[in-house]
Order: C-alpha cells, then structure tokens, then sequence
C-alpha cells in the first residue's frame, strides 16, 4: 500500500480546468520533486491535498484510505498528517519563534504545554536556530524564518510534508541554510513533495521526480532520468532550458 495515492484527479478554478488525469503514487519516506514551468499545476496539487482546492473528481487516498474533502471532520484530521509550508513564511510577528512553533500544537491541538515545548527546541535545533529560540521575526534573515516556518509545520507531526518553492523569496546566500534543513528530512526518512527551482537540489534529495505542463504530468521518473534522458519533448525542452 502506498503512503499516498493520487488518482485521476481534476481540479478547477471556476470552469477552467488546472488539473486533469493526475495519476501519481508516493511510498513511505519518498521524495518527490515536482518540477514545471509557471502555471503547470504544480502548486495546485498541494492545494488540493491540503484540502484547500476541492478536487472536482479523482480520488485521493492516505494509506489506502479515499479522504473525503467535503467532510470537515476527516478535512481538520487530514490537515493533522500533512502539512505544507509556503514560500511566504507568515509567521506571527508578535510572538518568539518558540511561541510560533507551539501555539498551534498547544491551543488548538490541546497538546501538554511542556511537552510541546520540548519537541519544538529539539526542532529548532535540528533546523540549525537552537540558539534563536525567544528571538522574534523581525530579528530573524529570511533563511531563518523559512526554518522557523519549516519547523513550525512539524510541530504539527506530519506524515507528509509539502514544500511549495519555500526558497523563491530568499536572497540566493539564504537559499542552502534552508535546503540543509530539507535535506536532513529527507535523509531521516520524511515523506515529502517538493516544488522548487533549485534543480541542483531536486535532483540530489528526490528520489522520484515529476515533470508536468498545463495541468498534467508529462514524465515521471528517476532524477537522472528525468534531467540527462527524458523521453518526451516537453521534460527535454524544460530541462535543457533551465540547466
Ligand atoms: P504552478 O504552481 O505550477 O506555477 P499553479 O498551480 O499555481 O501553477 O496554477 C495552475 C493554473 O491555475 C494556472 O493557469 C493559474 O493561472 C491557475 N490558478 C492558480 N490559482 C488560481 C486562482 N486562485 N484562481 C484562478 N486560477 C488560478
Ligand atoms: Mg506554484
């Protein structure tokens, strides 16, 4: 059984079709780069596993279970086990960044405060801002809020996390503190999906990658697959424009 499987899905922003005939299957502790020129989708995958999109049809399933997006309940229990973090941080300026990693767990999960605590430094920590724990946002680069954020969506013990270009905003000396930390997920075994221009990165953390354009998934394969012998037109064309 897989750990997520994404079936004919189609997804729609009014009449106009973003999505359509995604078929896409992700094990336990993979990782899959998800790689496309603007507009292909690729955002609106994430969007619609977070239940943020509903999906016009197409099943999801979570450990062989069909989620249904309409059902509020199963939608918060969704959001319990996969988490996303954006290119826009967002976090909460009035409050430490150890405040910013447990509010959630310990206000709306109801979490036992010092518990929480503890798993938030030991996640500050592995994101390399042990130190940074009563800093405040603004005192922070954009690298580091990006690891408060990436911290702050395991707090929320995710299976899966989803990253959307969470180094597009960075200034480029910024961008590899953030990629460490997403490296070292994927080395202790994080499911993730990863949208990113970084395809330096992508082809080195990926273990699956998948190339769509206008709303579908061209070619999916291996990393060395996918970027050095593609074997549709379109993936070529991407990949010898941006290597
Ligand atoms: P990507 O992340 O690959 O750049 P997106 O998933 O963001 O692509 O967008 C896919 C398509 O959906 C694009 O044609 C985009 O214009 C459209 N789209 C995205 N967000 C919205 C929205 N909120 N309303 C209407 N159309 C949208
Ligand atoms: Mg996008």
């Amino acid at each position: 059984m897989h750990h997520l499987d994404i079936t004919a899905l189609e997804a729609r922003y009014g009449t106009h079709t973003v999505l359509s005939g995604i078929d896409l299957s992700v094990g336990r502790g993979d990782v899959i780069g998800l790689i496309g020129p603007s507009g292909s989708g690729k955002s609106t995958i994430l969007r619609v596993l977070m239940g943020l999109l509903p999906p016009a049809s197409g099943s999801v399933k979570l450990d062989g279970e069909t989620v249904d997006y309409a059902n509020a309940r199963e939608l918060r229990r969704l959001r319990d086990r996969i988490a996303i973090v954006f290119q826009q941080y967002n976090l909460f300026q009035n409050m430490t960044v150890l405040q910013n990693v447990t509010i959630t767990p310990i206000k709306i999960k109801k979490r036992p405060k010092a518990e929480v605590e503890e798993e938030a430094k030991a996640l500050l920590a592995k994101v390399g801002l042990g130190d940074k724990l009563n800093a405040y946002p603004d005192q922070l680069s954009g690298g580091q809020q990006q690891r408060v954020a990436i911290a702050r969506a395991l707090a929320l013990r995710p299976e899966i996390l989803l990253l959307d270009e969470v180094t597009a905003a960075l200034d480029p000396e910024l961008v590899s503190e953030v990629l460490d930390s997403v490296r070292l997920l994927a080395r202790e075994g994080m499911t993730m999906m990863i949208v990113s221009h970084e395809m330096g990165f992508i082809r080195e953390v990926s273990s699956r990658v998948v190339f769509m354009a206008n709303g579908r998934i061209v070619e999916e394969g291996p990393a060395n697959v996918i970027f050095d012998a593609p074997t549709q037109t379109r993936t070529r064309d991407f990949v010898s424009k941006i290597l």
